[in-house]
């Protein structure tokens, strides 16, 4: 199935000059979207994750299907202030100052192999953010597991050693 025609392409949003990948178009059709978490269902078998991991809002869009076909756990990386109970955390760089991810302290077992998962893999810095809080907890990062990787701004470069999927580039 050729995903990309799925995508729609939203110019100059959320500011001038950015395209941005609109995932909701492929959301709402039932067999893209089984599509695309099927493949990432299958990268979770052959990393041998023992439980997914993704960040606010769309890593959970792409990371609870995938963890409800495998019958594993899902545990969200939420911006500061969102979770409950103790929580990890991890600064990233946005393109004018920083922000903050956190998780609960108790999210993942040391030792745990995890898929972590996003809709897009831009500059890297959210990835390397989420994959800071997962070795805070001992966790083991099994794969990175994205829809899309915009390759021309090298978010790759921030995840050299780790395995990485992506299922469209642009
Ligand atoms: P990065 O941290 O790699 O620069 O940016 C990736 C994050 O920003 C992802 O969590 C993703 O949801 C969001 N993002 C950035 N650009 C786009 C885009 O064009 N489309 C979508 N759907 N998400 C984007």
């Amino acid at each position: 199935m050729d995903l990309k025609k799925y995508i729609t392409i939203v110019e100059d949003w959320p500011k001038p000059g950015i395209r941005f990948k609109d995932i909701t178009s492929l959301m709402d059709d039932g067999a893209a979207y089984k599509y695309a978490t099927d493949q990432i269902v299958e990268y979770a078998k052959q990393v041998d994750a023992d439980i997914i991991v993704g960040p606010e809002a769309r890593g959970f869009i792409i990371g609870c299907p995938v963890a409800y076909a495998l019958g594993l756990g899902f545990a969200p990386v939420r911006k500061e202030g969102k979770l409950p109970r103790e929580v990890i955390r991890a600064e990233y760089g946005l393109e004018y100052g920083k922000d903050v991810l956190t998780m609960h302290s108790d999210a993942i077992k040391p030792g745990q192999r995890v898929l972590i998962t996003d809709d897009l893999l831009a500059t890297g810095g959210t990835i390397e953010a989420t994959i800071n809080l997962v070795e805070q907890l001992g966790g083991i990062v099994a794969g990175c597991a994205f829809l899309i990787e915009l390759t021309y701004l090298d978010g790759r470069d921030k995840l050299v050693g780790y395995e990485v999927r992506t299922l469209l580039q642009y």
